[in-house]
């Protein structure tokens, strides 16, 4: 590579094969390319897993039981012991001076052809004492070899394929020497660069691998996962805008009598979080474009109404509006939710003698007779009926619309593409529908901007004065157990009513049937035996269900035993506990979920979760329980635990060029990603003035990968 050539692209870094390399010959080749690494932009972008400041290692000396720790030790001996069953057991000694220390690894034979005598180790884990010597169980290797300086850095190895973090560290030399005489080019704008005073490109890039210490590692990130996070972004907003120039919609008019009408006869002020996702969704809707927005709150920050608010602006301009439930049983509460709230409001007509007519709307589930779901149908097409509410059959072919205008769909799960398809083509022909998507499971704001990315996001982050807090406990022995059916009596003794959620049982649903029946009569024989208890689950019946259902609405019922059946939407405002039992087993966003199920009404409510988690991520589930009712603040520790690959899926998480950015450690490069993605792309809408840029999208975000950033 000649010098005086412009910089090297990563178009240019990929075109080179890692066997041009010197050193890396057919069989590191083929053992670099079952890490993936085939080009030199693989290896570049093949980031050290830590890096280690040799002026601060320790010394196994000062190795504290408990501590997790990184030294380095030459190996003394090595040698396996057969166990129980085909179990093997490999001990190591390493040591430096006069100190040892024991590492141990099961079924890893392996380890002592690779941990010889004499070798030097990089170990990192936890250190214990066993048998009065320093020990630690299954750490992490690493052979660094003789690499010299100040930092090293520390490469993910794949000991089988015979990758050693040495060699890795010698081919990545090798790759930058040869890279350093022509630079790399750097796409992202100088503007950029400056705001976020970022070190260039190939310093960040060279820095990493190489640095000269730590300070310099840590520039060296901050610009890479900005550069990663920004190639996202730059698609996703790219591809959002491009829906948004392809698709015709709806310019509603967003101030009108019968909005107006609504807000002055609500008999409490809006929240301020309401009053700005109001706003943000007036905005969509009144341009020409359709809306596809995200409106998270938890449950009973007031999204019903910032919903309804919605298909009424629909209404008044003339068209119609649909709510989406995700079950029969909350189109029903929904259907009944939203007249109550609506009230005898009418729409202005000038066609009528009195200027303006009833609002109507219906419900059309499976459980409508066929005689009055004939008749919605054929009101729907003549748009008599201005407001439809039902599960997504709403949306099925046989339903047609004389002017469908907003769509709101509550339910948790992502709104496929699918969908949309099917929805585009309940418009006019011409233009879609806007569609307002409610969620009560937040996730946290910067991940929302990358799993929903064709998303705009509007929060509810702010509960309606008056409400009494729910108080959560955990129960973790048979005493407090005992206690929570105490106070269980006595709330039923005070007319309260009571949810309890049986044990999940993952293997199967007849397995969580059975723990919901031997729950129920375990209750019904013993501790809640005086009371009048209902039980529901997956395999009752439809019928049945809504017949337990109306008897705990109706208060015929003290206690509700159930399975998560009862997870969305329930809403009987008189039952004030909610007891789950084993509650280790379930997710933290469906804990909350389910403790949204009280707390409805004026009384105050409580919430007990039972069990003896045996593991501490179990813990700190319930600990985030008890400690917090806010959904949000649930969210990021629901993130911290499980990481990001929860929201972003398995098979998503190994595609995409996220490979040093975190949506959980680097929110806000995440935020400040999308936010010059979109001063990027408003200007420049293809990128034709960022040929660097665009060029970098099409090497590293493939079609493909862009569209699983778009789906579920
Ligand atoms: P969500 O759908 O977010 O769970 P809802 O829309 O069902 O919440 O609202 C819960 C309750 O709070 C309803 O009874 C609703 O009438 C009431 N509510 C909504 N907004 C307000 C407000 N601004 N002030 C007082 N109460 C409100
Ligand atoms: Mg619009």
């Amino acid at each position: 590579m000649p010098e005086g050539d412009p910089p090297l692209t990563l178009r240019d870094l990929d075109q080179i094969p890692v066997s041009r390399l010197r050193g890396v010959g057919d069989k590191k080749d083929a053992a670099l390319a079952g890490s993936e690494i085939r080009t030199v932009l693989d290896l570049l972008t093949h980031y050290p897993r830590r890096h280690l400041d040799r002026t601060r290692e320790a010394s196994i000396g000062d190795l504290q039981p408990g501590e997790e720790a990184t030294v380095v030790g030459e190996v003394r001996s090595s040698r396996t012991r057969q166990l129980r069953g085909r179990r093997t057991l490999t001990e190591v000694v390493i040591g430096d001076g006069g100190h040892q220390l024991r590492l141990t690894f099961f079924n890893q034979r392996w380890r002592e052809k690779q941990l010889t005598p004499g070798m030097s180790v990089l170990v990192h884990g936890k250190c214990d004492t066993f048998q009065g010597q320093r020990q630690m169980t299954s750490p992490i290797v690493d052979l660094v070899g003789d690499q010299t300086g100040r930092i090293i850095a520390v490469y993910p190895q794949s000991e089988k394929s015979g990758l050693l973090t040495k060699d890795l560290a010698r081919f990545v030399e090798e790759a930058v020497a040869r890279c350093r005489p022509r630079g790399l080019d750097d796409p992202v704008p100088d503007g950029v660069l400056d705001r976020f005073d970022f070190v260039d490109r190939a310093a960040a890039v060279f820095g990493i691998h190489q640095p000269e210490s730590m300070a310099e590692v840590a520039e060296a990130r901050r610009r890479l996962v900005f550069d990663e996070l920004l190639r996202v972004q730059l698609e996703l907003v790219r591809r959002k805008r491009r829906i948004e120039r392809e698709t015709a919609g709806i310019a509603h008019e967003i101030a009108g009598e019968l909005t107006d009408r609504f807000i002055e006869r609500l008999p409490f002020p809006l929240t301020n979080a309401q009053q700005r996702a109001i706003g943000e969704i007036g905005a969509d809707l009144e341009l020409a474009r359709p809306m596809h927005r995200l409106l998270q709150g938890d449950v009973g920050s007031g999204k019903t109404l910032v919903a309804v608010h919605a298909l009424l602006t629909a209404v008044q301009g003339g068209y119609q509006g649909a709510l989406m439930a995700p079950t029969e049983v909350l189109a029903e509460q929904h259907h009944a939710g939203v007249t109550a709230m609506l009230g005898d409001l009418s729409v202005p007509d000038s066609s009528t003698l009195m200027g303006e007519r009833p609002l109507r709307v219906e419900l059309l589930t499976n459980r409508v007779a066929a005689g009055d779901r004939r008749k919605i149908l054929a009101d729907l097409v003549t748009g008599k009926v201005d407001i439809i509410i039902g599960t997504h059959a709403l949306i099925q072919e046989k339903v047609e619309y004389a002017a469908l205008g907003v769509v709101v769909i509550d339910e948790q799960h992502r709104f496929g593409v699918e969908q949309r398809a099917a929805l585009r083509e309940k418009g006019d022909a011409v233009t879609a529908p806007d569609v307002l998507v409610m969620t009560a499971t937040p996730i946290p704001r910067t991940a929302a901007m990358t799993v929903y990315g064709d998303l705009d996001v509007s929060v509810l982050d702010e509960l309606p004065p008056g409400r009494t807090p729910i108080n959560t406990e955990w129960a973790r022995d048979d005493a407090a157990e005992d206690g929570v059916w105490d106070v269980v009596r006595a709330e039923v003794g005070a007319g309260r009513q009571v949810y309890v959620v049986c044990p999940l049982i993952d293997e199967s649903e007849a397995l969580d049937v059975r723990s919901a029946e031997d729950t129920f009569a375990a209750l019904q024989a013993a501790e809640l035996s005086d009371l009048r208890l209902g039980l529901l689950h997956g395999r009752v019946t439809a019928a049945e269900k809504a017949s337990v259902m109306d008897d705990f609405r109706a208060g015929d019922l003290d206690v509700l035993v159930a399975t998560t059946v009862i997870e969305v939407g329930v809403d009987v405002p008189n039952a004030t506990v909610m007891v789950i039992l084993d509650a280790d087993r379930f997710g933290i966003a469906q804990l909350h979920q389910l403790r949204g199920r009280v707390g409805r009404g004026q009384h105050a409510s409580r919430c007990f979760l039972v069990g003896d988690p045996s593991t501490a991520d179990g813990e700190a589930r319930l600990e985030a329980l008890v400690a917090s009712t806010d959904g949000f603040e649930l969210a990021e520790v629901d993130l911290d635990l499980r990481g990001e690959g929860t929201i972003m899926g398995e098979r998503q998480k190994g595609r995409n060029d996220l490979k040093l950015a975190s949506l959980r450690r680097d929110k806000e490069w995440v935020a400040a990603a999308r936010q010059v993605a979109i001063e990027i792309i408003d200007t420049d809408e293809e990128l034709d003035r960022h040929p660097g840029l665009a060029d970098e999208l099409e090497l590293l975000l493939g079609d493909d990968d862009a569209d699983y950033l778009m789906k579920d």
